[in-house]
């Protein structure tokens, strides 16, 4: 299969933060990636930005570093690699002052696509706004792209709207959020609306239930302090398990165009059930063998905050009045996975006697480790034996079926970068899509004020409490391995 890069016109883009940590594992080694696949224009720009006062050959030596670690051996080549680095430029500024504004001004050029990007903490996003408005770096046509979190609950996220509102307009502004750049997470999108097959099944009379599965083998350790405030429902679930459900949920929109799909997403939100006590399951990894505990890691022996959710979530609408998603993340797990598993239910009416040898139909799509998906059908079951049924995978993984290009899917922040660049916001998230999910998630988070969570032993699958969720409803949760 040939691949087919599209370059995008040149362009300027200034990476705040980019001496920190997501610069170094995620946007400087994409960056790389993509200059290796001839998608961007040699005349780029590509600047980085931060307070540290480091010489250009600092920067360099730093981004150098970053694709030795992160990029696969096989994806470099020196002579590509010594011509990237001679695209990158360093500013030192200060997001909050004044030093190093008329040096980034000095530097941007007109008539090129300008994007900057905030990888710094959200309590810049503001003042960053401000100040690139303020001494004429960022025009109408500038974008900025803005991390996570985004707010810590409604009102926080409220705020954060005005303020950047303050400075641009929403066509400006890509909130990001990985997990829509991924490349499973679209093709359930291409699955779903470029094929007649699923959509007539794709609803309640049909779907017995789903279930979204966020596991983690690590701890919160290097992130303890913001994930001790923020927990697993703040952290996960309100943006990145929110958008897959949202995907999966919602309507066919009218053209895959960014509002016409951020308009579907935001239906979905809203017809979010208020979840019950009974439906949502917490927990706090215990200490395991030389591993510490929840408590030991965030240095915190009083900490209330949940490394484990597991919800029971409705949707009130006509295509899914009567199926549950059932939603589930947490750290320290048996296994490191993220996937989707729509479990269809049984036929009308067996005609075999061998009956009990029958299973749901489950379309899996994986999001990790191995992007892609699976459907699990019944078959007979070979040899002599009768008719018995046995229940077999169609197993797409798209490295295989894709060949060598889908062993080379550009990494989610690289595909998400480029889209800001051509000016695509539809795996963006909008401003009122995200103060809704924080609508839904705050009275959640409100239920279990002040209670503490259950413990879980490491490795596992989490809390039994979780697993009850599900058993009560007769169901049962797919193994996390
Ligand atoms: P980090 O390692 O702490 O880096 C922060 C960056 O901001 C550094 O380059 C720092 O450099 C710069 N900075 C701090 N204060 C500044 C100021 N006043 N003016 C200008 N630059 C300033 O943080 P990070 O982990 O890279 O995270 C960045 C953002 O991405 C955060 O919003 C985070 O929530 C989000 N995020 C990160 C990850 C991840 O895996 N790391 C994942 C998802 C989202 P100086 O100290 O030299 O100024």
């Amino acid at each position: 299969m040939v691949s087919r890069v599209i370059p995008v016109e040149p362009f300027d883009l200034v990476v705040f933060g980019a001496t920190g940590d997501l610069a170094r594992r995620k946007i400087l080694p994409g960056l790389y990636r993509r200059w290796l696949g001839g998608q961007i224009p040699p005349e780029s720009r590509l600047i980085g930005a931060a307070r540290s006062a480091m010489a250009l050959a600092g920067f360099r030596d730093f981004a150098a570093q970053a694709i030795a670690e992160f990029v696969a051996a096989d994806k470099r080549d020196p002579v590509a690699e010594a011509a990237f680095l001679d695209r990158l430029d360093y500013v030192a500024l200060d997001a909050t002052g004044e030093t190093g504004w008329a040096d980034l001004s000095a530097r941007m050029r007109g008539g090129v696509v300008r994007a900057f990007y905030f990888s710094v903490a959200p309590a810049l996003f503001g003042p960053l706004a401000e100040r690139l408005k303020l001494h004429g770096i960022a025009d109408d046509d500038s974008r900025i792209v803005v991390e996570k979190p985004f707010g810590s609950d409604l009102e926080t996220a409220r705020a954060l709207n005005a303020t950047l509102a303050r400075h641009f307009h929403e066509a400006q502004i890509y909130r990001i959020d990985h997990y829509l750049g991924k490349e499973t997470v679209q093709n359930l999108m291409a699955v779903r609306f470029a094929n007649i097959l699923f959509e007539p099944l794709w609803n309640s009379q049909y779907v017995d239930h789903v279930q979204i599965t966020v596991a983690e083998t690590v701890g919160v350790a290097g992130r303890a302090s913001y994930y001790d405030k923020s927990g697993a429902m703040r952290d996960m679930v309100q943006n990145h398990m929110m958008q897959l459900l949202c995907l999966i949920a919602m309507e066919p929109p009218y053209h895959f165009d960014p509002d016409a799909v951020r308009d579907e997403k935001l239906k979905v939100i809203r017809a979010l059930d208020p979840v019950r006590p009974a439906d949502i399951v917490r927990g706090q990894y215990l200490a395991g063998i030389g591993q510490p505990s929840y408590r030991d890691d965030v240095e915190n022996p009083e900490s209330q905050s949940e490394s484990f959710v597991a919800l029971r979530v409705n949707i009130s609408n006509w295509r899914w009045k009567g199926t549950p998603f059932y939603l589930r993340t947490g750290k320290r797990l048996r296994a490191r996975v993220s996937e989707i598993a729509v479990t269809f239910k049984e036929p009308p009416h067996s005609i075999f006697d061998d009956a009990q040898g029958w299973r749901e139909n489950v379309l899996v799509i994986r999001l990790q480790p191995d992007e892609g998906m699976n459907l699990k059908v019944m078959i007979k079951e070979p040899g002599p034996g009768g008719m018995r049924l046995v229940q077999v995978p169609l197993d797409m993984s798209f490295a295989e079926a894709l060949g060598e290009e889908g062993s080379d899917m550009p990494d989610a922040y690289e595909r998400l970068i480029m889209d800001v660049i051509r000016g695509n916001q539809t795996l963006f998230m909008r401003g009122d899509e995200v103060e809704a999910a924080w609508a839904w998630t705050d009275p959640v988070i409100d239920l279990w004020e002040g209670e503490r969570p259950q413990g879980y032993e490491p490795g596992t699958s989490g809390p039994e409490e979780a697993l009850m969720l599900m058993h009560r409803d007769g169901r049962r949760w797919r193994e996390i391995r």
